[in-house]
């Protein structure tokens, strides 16, 4: 074995959202990451003297994707059809999840390992509980995925004083020094307010200012339903009436007479956030969500499995809000998609609903995630110092048709590659 020369990955083609295009295309690797890329006869001699070659001629190359909103936890549920109503489904979910710490830590590593076999690089992740978070911080090295785990919260009216404190003491439960050792390991700790009808503004003011410093990514989900709409704007609705029967109900909890965006416009002035869904908004509320530089998490499939249509992505993305996508939990998904966990289903449904162009949905599914996660853009590119993390994906290099929009049309699996560490680092 040639220890220092690069490992040359030689495919079909190559694609990134930053400009890498070639057909065929190869990428050189060495150290973890990526050296150069382009045409194979366009890399450095110096590359290409000692090289290992490896051959995929029957494939695209892309970045690994990025899944910027998921529920590892909820794994062990696998995809479960929907029945119509979404407090009946809460409730079940609810019933169903896991709650014993090492029923979570399996159920995460099972997620993390069915990410990572359909191609993604990066992941934030809705931990339900600290033990969500340490099953990812000591995930066995097959089940490593950098990203964001954001310790999700709840809390309305009069007990948001406790909710915030639960809160920080979770944050203590993982050890001051391990934020570093996360940092590390590529998984940083976030704050997941779980949604407006089941958290309350100081939950939320409280998680902005715990976030202050920037050591917390945050995160929530917004303007996912009408009934949230109507709960926000006049406390009615299917999820008053929830709470009244759960006992959760109480003066603290009052109508706002707002959309959930500008309800939460005071927070997202102050920090950075993800809002996962934003199925139903305005054009004013496009707006806020641009003013504040707020991130939207799209999930596509899981959008249209509770009955969602007409999301206005693509009216956020030409207004310059940052929209990347997610797959929201493994019960959304289809019963029979072999890659429940991937990023690419996401991206073929928009193609073949929306026609949506392939360039836009690369970046979606690989840049924007990465701004939405705050980590390096370049992280999710085939550019130099990238770590080596792709997706490689089956097309007909005799078809004259573009690449990309092959992988969109056609049904192939993504067959990940991860050359992040050499043999000798082994
Ligand atoms: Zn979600």
């Amino acid at each position: 074995m040639k220890q220092d020369g690069a490992t040359i990955y030689r495919a079909a083609a190559i694609r990134d959202a930053q400009g890498a295009s070639a057909r065929p295309g190869a990428v050189a690797v060495r150290h973890g990451r990526v050296v150069a890329s382009g045409l194979p006869d366009s890399l450095p001699k110096r590359l290409t003297r000692n090289a290992t070659f490896i051959d995929r001629p029957d494939e695209l190359i892309i970045p690994a994707l990025v899944n910027a909103h998921a529920h590892l936890d909820l794994t062990e549920l696998g995809p479960t059809p929907y029945g119509g109503d979404f407090t009946a489904w809460l409730r079940d979910l609810v019933s169903r999840r896991p709650t014993e710490p090492k029923q979570i830590i399996d159920a995460v590593r099972r997620g993390l390992v069915l990410s990572r076999s359909a191609g993604v690089g990066h992941l934030g992740d809705i931990a339900g509980s600290t033990a969500a978070v340490m099953g990812r911080r000591q995930a066995p090295r097959e089940a490593e995925m950098p990203g964001v785990s954001y310790i999700e919260c709840f809390g309305l009216g009069e007990s948001q004083a406790s909710s915030i404190t639960q809160m920080k003491r979770a944050l203590e439960d993982l050890p001051f020094e391990s934020r570093i050792d996360f940092h590390d390991r590529g998984a940083v700790l976030g704050l997941g307010p779980h949604a407006p009808y089941s958290t309350g503004m100081d939950v939320y003011k409280a998680a902005n200012r715990l976030s202050h410093d920037r050591i917390y990514r945050l995160t929530t989900h917004l303007a996912e339903s009408a009934e949230e709409i109507r709960f926000v704007r006049d406390a009615q609705g299917p999820f008053a009436e929830l709470l009244k029967a759960l006992g959760k109900w109480d003066d603290g909890i009052e109508p706002s007479g707002q959309h959930p965006v500008q309800w939460l416009e005071p927070v997202l002035k102050h920090a950075r956030w993800v809002l996962a869904h934003c199925n139903y908004v305005e054009d004013e509320h496009i707006d806020i969500l641009q003013k504040t530089g707020t991130s939207v998490a799209y999930c596509p499939v899981a959008s249209e499995y509770f009955g969602h249509v007409d999301h206005r992505y693509r009216d956020m993305l030409e207004a310059g809000v940052n929209v990347c996508l997610g797959t929201d939990s493994i019960l959304c998904q289809p019963t029979d998609e072999p890659q429940p966990m991937g990023i690419l289903p996401q991206m073929r449904r928009l193609f073949r609903r929306d026609q949506t162009d392939p360039g836009t949905l690369l970046k979606m599914a690989t840049t924007h995630g990465m701004l939405a996660l705050e980590f390096s853009e370049t992280d999710a590119t085939l550019q130099k110092r990238a770590p080596a993390v792709f997706a490689a994906v089956k097309i007909d290099k005799d078809d004259p048709l573009d690449p990309l929009v092959q992988v969109l049309m056609n049904d192939h699996p993504v067959t990940p590659i991860n050359a992040t560490r050499t043999p000798a680092e082994e």
